[in-house]
């Protein structure tokens, strides 16, 4: 193989005056001349102009120049200026991968309808940064006979050795990225695992000038600090992000920007809920290190192209933390209560906190006989009620139903107090301290466990590698002791982990005492809001069922303590809203006293002669009579006097249909009179008896049809 000629030419052949002597025999320009032929400089000339980031576009202008120089060049070597073509749009889009990289795909298509006849760029071997991309952007101008030209010199890729050398310069600038970004991410990591890279400051934190080694401390300015500190207080007051963002309504935030045209500056704006979070989130404020919250995530999408995203990792993932690293505007145990509070809050993973309507129960109660959850809904005159989610979807099962607020919290409300008493609270201080020890000796041993595993685990290790390796025999089993030793090792930490993971959260014992105070007081107190009812009632309260019940008067409450305890409560429905609702109970005593023997019309002649009143204040009239009796379920009197029989009773008697009866008082040989309800009510003597019996008798057309009769339920 004969030594490769040389296929570039140094870049200084490359001026006006070289070109300008295309036809010459000077040497390095012969070189060039050879491969820019007629062919290509029919076909346009494209420069393709890049920056990764707008950063570049913005700090190395005079690169960015040298870029568009190109255009001069193409021109000098022979192309007509009209045919020069600059393409610029991927200025600031970083060449990893073509995506969101127009520019780039332009020339792509271009040089594959074959309209290129050369490409300019800065350095050809970078003019993508995915070797894919280039050696496809190579391939094709191979194909297409298209050329491509940058400081070194012309490259024609039908020719083995430009294909070859473009090919290694493209390794080698990929290899050189890898290096470069190895060595600066290596040195990043290494300070930030001692917490001393410095990394941008959230608002309310500033580096000391001063001091190049020190870590943030609380910016200096009292209104910025004031400001971070009170989002920390609101939300300690509402425990919501939105009700933070309520609370700075018309007060102005600051925001610290980095980077950019504003580098550094303080700005102030309105505080949004995302800032709300972002503040609540960043562990930086609780006086924590931390470096690699956030992970670069790249998926695939289904048509092949690359889409790259920020994640952020949950907090045992993290590379580095750092605990009281700097002064923190909250402890670390309050922003782990914070996020717990904030997940609490999250309603599109599931959560259901605590809102701000009456209904005790919401978000805490479901359906005993579907097992969906009950949404809560209030009516226009300010009552509420729960109802199973499943009638909305037509999912509902017989027994699904919805119930009135009022009724369900009453008895939760009664419940929770009662469980509340010193008494009880000083039994659950016994218990919460047993609990905690059992767990905390249930721990150790666990821990124990896995410290013995890991030293049988190292001994095994230690006896394998100090064994000799030609003696096989040995060395196989030493190495399957080593491994079982690690599988015990793996167990013993699984066990140790799950039993972390299983230990609900206990209530803080302060929490606890400052509750036994007057609770009941405290609970009705006017200045108590519902959410704070709510918050009070879930730190003791799991769930509440509404269990299935047949009696629909009566409502059947079921409570599962956070203890594990669970109660079955069952209770009156209460009444109906309306007049008989707000009627005062002596009213309905009386008529419940006389209600059974007494007609509606004496019973509103007896209250309005006593004095009563409806719940509206009106005198009595039948429609209230008939309401509260309704609504009480007290009796009406029988319509019927003693030795009077109804119309049915007579016919059975008489072994007749009720039809004749009817037509026998109609036509006027049976005496009947009209009683309440204008039912009929006869008189029923013997010789009443004697004398239908006679009627019977004489009737052939009665005695035939009576035994078919009597059946029938005529009244
Ligand atoms: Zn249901």
């Amino acid at each position: 193989m004969s030594a490769p000629p040389i296929p570039v030419a140094s870049p200084t052949t490359i001026t006006s005056t070289s070109v300008r002597s295309t036809s010459t025999s000077a040497a390095g320009v012969s070189a060039v001349s050879t491969k820019i032929g007629r062919r290509h400089l029919e076909r346009a000339a494209v420069v393709y102009v890049r920056q990764s980031t707008l950063a570049q576009v913005r700090e190395h202008a005079e690169s960015t120049a040298r870029q568009y120089a190109l255009a001069e060049q193409a021109v000098a070597l022979g192309w007509d200026p009209r045919d020069v073509a600059v393409i610029d749009a991927d200025l600031g889009v970083s060449g990893r991968s073509t995506e969101g990289r127009d520019g780039f795909r332009a020339l792509v298509s271009r040089v594959c309808l074959g309209e290129v006849g050369a490409i300019f760029g800065l350095e050809i071997s970078r003019l993508a940064r995915s070797s894919a991309d280039l050696s496809r952007l190579l391939e094709l101008a191979r194909l297409t006979d298209t050329l491509l030209i940058d400081g070194d010199g012309v490259y024609d890729l039908t020719d083995f050795n430009d294909r070859l050398l473009l090919g290694l310069k493209g390794t080698m600038s990929e290899a050189e990225l890898h290096l470069l970004a190895g060595r600066l991410q290596g040195a990043k990591r290494a300070a930030a695992a001692r917490g001393e890279l410095r990394t941008p400051l959230p608002v309310g934190y500033v580096y000391d000038d001063s001091d190049r080694q020190a870590g943030p401390v609380i910016d200096p300015d009292e209104e910025v600090a004031a400001a971070v500190t009170d989002v920390f207080t609101a939300f300690a007051a509402t425990g919501s992000a939105y009700q933070v963002v309520a609370a700075f309504a018309g007060r102005r935030f600051p925001l610290r920007a980095y980077g950019g045209a504003w580098a550094g500056q303080l700005r102030w704006g309105r505080l949004t809920h995302a800032r709300v979070l972002g503040i609540l989130n960043n562990p930086c404020y609780a006086g924590a290190y931390v470096f690699g919250r956030h992970a670069c995530r790249r998926t695939v999408r289904p048509d092949g192209s690359i889409h790259s995203g920020i994640a952020v990792l949950p907090m045992d993932q993290w590379p580095v933390l750092i605990r009281d690293h700097h002064p923190g505007y909250l402890s670390w145990e309050d922003y782990l209560a914070n996020q717990a509070k904030l997940a609490a809050n999250r309603t599109h993973s599931g959560a259901r906190p605590a809102r701000e309507g009456h209904a005790l129960c919401q978000g805490i109660i479901g359906c005993g006989s579907c097992g969906r959850p009950m949404s809560t809904r209030y009516h226009r005159d300010g009552t509420g009620a729960y109802e199973c989610h499943s009638r909305k979807d037509q999912q509902a099962t017989p027994t699904c139903r919805s119930v009135s607020s009022r009724a369900v919290d009453e008895i939760v409300a009664e419940r929770l107090l009662a469980a509340l008493t010193p008494d009880e609270v000083a039994l659950a201080f016994a218990a919460a301290d047993e609990v905690t020890d059992r767990r905390a000796r249930a721990g150790r041993a666990a821990e124990l466990a896995v410290e013995r595993a890991r030293y049988d685990a190292d001994r095994a290790e230690r006896a394998f590698s100090a064994a000799e390796p030609e003696n096989r025999l040995v060395v196989r089993t030493l190495e399957a002791r080593w491994e079982t030793r690690l599988a015990a090792l793996a167990e013993a930490e699984t066990a140790l982990q799950a039993l972390h993971n299983a230990a609900p959260p206990l209530p803080a014992r302060a929490d606890l005492q400052a509750l036994t105070g007057d609770l009941p007081r405290l609970w009705h107190a006017a200045t108590t809001t519902a959410r704070d009812r709510k918050r009070l009632l879930r730190t003791l309260i799991a769930d509440i069922t509404l269990l299935p019940e047949t009696d629909r008067a009566k409502v059947r409450v079921g409570i599962r303590w956070h203890t594990g305890a669970t109660d079955e409560i069952t209770a009156d429905r209460p009444l109906p809203p309306g007049p008989a609702a707000r009627t005062p109970t002596p009213s309905v005593e009386l008529i419940r006293a006389h209600g059974p023997t007494t007609s509606n019309d004496d019973l509103v002649t007896i209250l309005n002669k006593a004095g009563h009143r409806t719940g509206k204040g009106r005198p009595f009239d039948i429609d209230a009579v008939q309401w509260i009796r309704h609504v009480h379920k007290i009796p009406a009197p029988g319509p019927l006097a003693p030795g009077e029989v109804a119309v049915a009773d007579a016919a059975q008697r008489l072994g007749i249909s009720a039809d004749a009866v009817y037509y026998w008082i109609k036509a006027g040989h049976l005496p009947a009179r009209r009683g309440p309800g204008n039912r009929l009510a006869i008189p029923w003597t013997a010789d009443t008896e004697a004398a239908c019996r006679i009627r019977i008798a004489s009737s052939g057309h009665l005695n035939r049809t009576s035994q078919a009769a009597t059946a029938g339920e005529a009244v």
